[in-house]
């Protein structure tokens, strides 16, 4: 007679011991163990909690018109990684094709069997289980299980451990294909970026000799002429100046990016330098009909600095303010001394900047519109420029920004170099 109390408890013993195995498939999933290993550990666990000669899985094809193995026991991997499993007349490739699970008790009866592989393995499949493995719906690959042990048929259970187990590997598989995309994403990315690096080196060097070339032959002739010819050339040293500008430029942010820029720190007073930033672009504002002003709440604001690189900063700040701000609005710069440093802030009232841009601007050649469509110049550099010689200065630049309402873009500059050394300590620690 059938002990019913001994065989419930065997029965419960055994459950839970599957169930403990499939728990620890799910925990290396987060193992970051590398995808080969993961897989040899989930085809392992498969043949041993359906009682299975063996399990593999395999992978649809980049060309998408067969399967090919991508884990199977080790001594077999090799032979098997050789074979192409096609879509039609397979197994597998019915169970792919038509993401059903597929149970064959009698697999050499049936004209599906791809029987290429049991000849090159000299094996022979008597029945098989196939789970596709599925992510959003589509599959990307199929498990299989062959010959269950004592020749007995598999049973729903199988199937349902095996799909279970099937979806993790399908999601280590997909797992692993995005952070190789990534990868590689991040690869052409970095090569970019050394594109863009080498072009502003070699622009910069090459065009500054024929620019100042230019520069100084027009300004020479701009002496000797008068009338039309005049005219002619003061528009031809205009624009070769406007060239030297952006050639400066370029050579800035190539000085940043080699290393090469030093801060020669000296007393700044930062009331003037403000007023002569804010006097020199009021031509600008008045050509645009745009108040600029300064606010400066102290009447002497010194600290130790490279006024040159500062007022390069300033200078494109309070530019970029009047560009992005309508005929009418107002700009204004402020100036505090807050404890340790001088805290600058250039306020308009202009087009604002979207918030997913408020980063990116500070990027070399990142512009909010598309350079091809945007009504005013400029090439993307201002912002990074401006944030280089600040952050040189062991600073910081920011901005706050509502689309529409308009912008404020902040500096703070340490007073002088224990400043610096004590912030850049605080940073460290
Ligand atoms: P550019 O010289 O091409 O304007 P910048 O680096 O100075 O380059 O600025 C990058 C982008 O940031 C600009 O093209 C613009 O889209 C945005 N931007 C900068 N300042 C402002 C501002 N005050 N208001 C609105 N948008 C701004």
């Amino acid at each position: 007679m059938i002990d019913s109390g001994a065989w419930m408890s065997d029965y419960r013993t055994d459950r839970i011991y599957k169930l403990e195995r499939l728990l620890e498939v799910s925990r290396n999933l987060n193992a970051n163990l590398d995808l080969e290993a993961y897989l040899k550990a989930v085809i392992e666990i498969a043949s041993e909690l359906t009682y299975s000669q063996e399990t593999s899985i395999l992978e649809i094809a980049e060309e998408g018109d067969h399967l090919h193995y991508t884990a199977a026991p080790w001594y077999r991997i090799e032979k098997l990684r050789a074979i192409s499993i096609p879509l039609e007349k397979s197994i597998a490739g019915w169970s792919f094709t038509h993401c059903q699970p597929l149970v064959i008790q009698d697999a050499q009866n049936d004209p599906r069997l791809f029987k290429e592989v049991d000849r090159v393995l000299e094996f022979e499949t008597l029945n098989i289980v196939v789970i596709p493995m599925v992510i959003k719906g589509q599959p990307i690959g199929v498990m299989e299980a062959v010959n269950k042990i004592g020749r007995t048929p598999y049973t729903e259970e199988d199937v349902s451990t095996l799909e279970t187990l099937a979806a993790q590997a399908a999601v280590a598989i997909q797992n692993q294909k995005l952070l190789d995309k990534a990868q590689a994403a991040y690869r052409q990315l970095l090569e970019l970026d050394r594109m863009k690096t080498d072009f502003i080196a070699i622009s910069s060097h090459e065009l500054r000799i024929p620019t100042g070339l230019i520069l100084g032959h027009a300004s020479l002739l701009q002496d000797e002429m008068t009338g039309e010819a005049r005219a002619q050339l003061d528009t031809i040293v205009r624009n070769a100046v406007h060239l030297k500008d952006i050639i400066e430029d370029l050579a800035d942010v190539d000085h940043f990016q080699t290393g090469m820029a030093k801060i020669r720190r000296r007393q700044v007073s930062m009331d003037r330098l403000i007023s002569d930033v804010v006097g020199s672009y009021q031509e600008m504002s008045r050509e645009r009909n745009i108040s600029l002003r300064a606010d400066i709440s102290k009447a002497s604001l010194v600290i130790e600095g490279d006024a040159h690189k500062i007022r390069i900063a300033l200078g494109n700040l309070v530019k970029n303010a009047l560009i992005f701000t309508d005929p009418g609005d107002r700009v204004l710069v402020c100036a505090e001394q807050i404890p340790g440093y001088v805290k600058v802030s250039v306020i308009d009232n202009g087009i604002g900047i979207p918030e997913g841009d408020q980063q990116r601007i500070f990027d070399r050649f990142y512009q909010v519109e598309s350079h091809l469509t945007r009504r005013h110049g400029g090439m993307g550099l201002g912002l990074s420029i401006a944030r280089g010689m600040i952050e040189m200065h062991g600073g910081r630049l920011w901005v706050e920004s509502v689309e529409d309402k308009g912008s404020n873009f902040q500096f703070l500059l340490p007073l002088n170099t224990a400043q610096v050394n004590a912030a850049q300590k605080v940073f460290l620690s």
